[in-house]
């Protein structure tokens, strides 16, 4: 006879900074989706699956939801937010312990009606008194007929286990949509744009990396190593050289850290070469902007 099988869409949601894609890391248990401090880091929806016995999760990593901001990129980032919010089968709404504001006043709004939300309570770790914790489990979990309230420590992986057995009572039954020993939808290139993506985010100036993009031009198994060529492409000619930085210390740490993310990534000795390459006006280009549309 054939074995049962659940597969739920799980999208992960919450204003920027709360630790969507930190928890979705520990969710799968591999670094797949970057994580800054910036808003918005996450530009794509990043699917993470993990399949347990006879049930698979897919992980729908959004960007954080914010009005900080505004130009088009924005706009769309947003949309893909709400998008992300039909024909799906469960919603982790985080929220940070101990500090709701108006920013997740807004993303209570977008959430439909009678769906399978979950509250995460994100970074318990934060607050040491169990009151004050407990006063704020309270006032948040009024917000929405949530399916469960749920305390968890991404960045310390507390509670994670928890927050998977708990998700997959939601979950219909179905064929899964993935190999059972897929991690990701997304190609190896892909999260090695990402990585790269992530250090920009760390090294630069609070908006400069809203308006780079990054390519990867080459990728290929050579022997042990795997050789990696990639482009960050600016929008300005004055961009250039802030990223590259003096003497070019600025791209080699970028380059060397990234180097070691790839490494771990892909279990394998990376050569990575990276180039910076001006593209006036990309920044604003439809043609650009239509790759975060979803
Ligand atoms: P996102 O914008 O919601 O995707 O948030 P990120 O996952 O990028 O995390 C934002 C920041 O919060 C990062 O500096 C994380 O290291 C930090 N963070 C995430 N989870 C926790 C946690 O459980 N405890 C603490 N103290 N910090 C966390
Ligand atoms: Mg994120």
């Amino acid at each position: 006879m054939k074995e049962e099988t659940y597969c739920g869409l799980v999208s992960i949601i919450g204003r920027p900074n709360v630790g969507k894609s930190t928890l979705m890391n520990h969710l799968i248990g591999q670094k797949i989706s970057i994580t800054s401090r910036k808003p918005q880091t996450t530009q794509h929806k990043v699917s993470g699956v993990i399949t347990l016995g006879e049930y698979q999760y897919v992980f729908i990593d959004t960007p954080g939801f914010q009005k900080r901001y505004i130009n088009k990129l924005n706009t769309l980032l947003n949309k893909s937010v709400i998008n992300s919010l039909s024909d799906i089968d469960a919603v982790i709404f985080v929220v940070e312990a101990g500090s709701f504001n108006e920013g997740d006043e807004e993303v209570v709004t977008l959430l439909p009606k009678n769906a399978n939300v979950f509250l995460v309570i994100n970074k318990q770790d934060k607050i040491k008194d169990k009151q004050v914790l407990d006063k704020f489990i309270k006032q948040v979990s009024l917000k929405y007929p949530f399916k469960g309230v749920l305390v968890v420590s991404a960045k310390q992986h507390f509670g994670i286990d928890e927050l998977i057995t708990e998700i997959k009572n939601v979950f219909p039954r179905g064929e899964f949509l993935y190999p059972k020993d897929q991690l990701t939808d997304k190609s190896s290139q892909f999260l090695c744009a990402e990585i790269i993506r992530e250090k920009l985010f760390r090294y630069l100036g609070e908006e400069l990396p809203y308006s780079l993009a990054v390519e990867i031009n080459d990728f290929k198994l050579d022997g042990e190593l795997t050789r990696i060529s990639a482009t960050i492409i600016v929008d300005k000619e004055n961009q250039k050289p802030i990223v590259i930085g003096r003497g070019g210390e600025k791209l080699k740490k970028i380059s060397s850290e990234a180097r070691l993310d790839m490494e771990q990534l892909l279990h394998s000795k990376v050569f990575l070469q990276i180039w910076v390459k001006v593209k006036s006006g990309f920044a604003d280009d439809l043609k650009f902007l239509s790759q975060f549309e979803s």
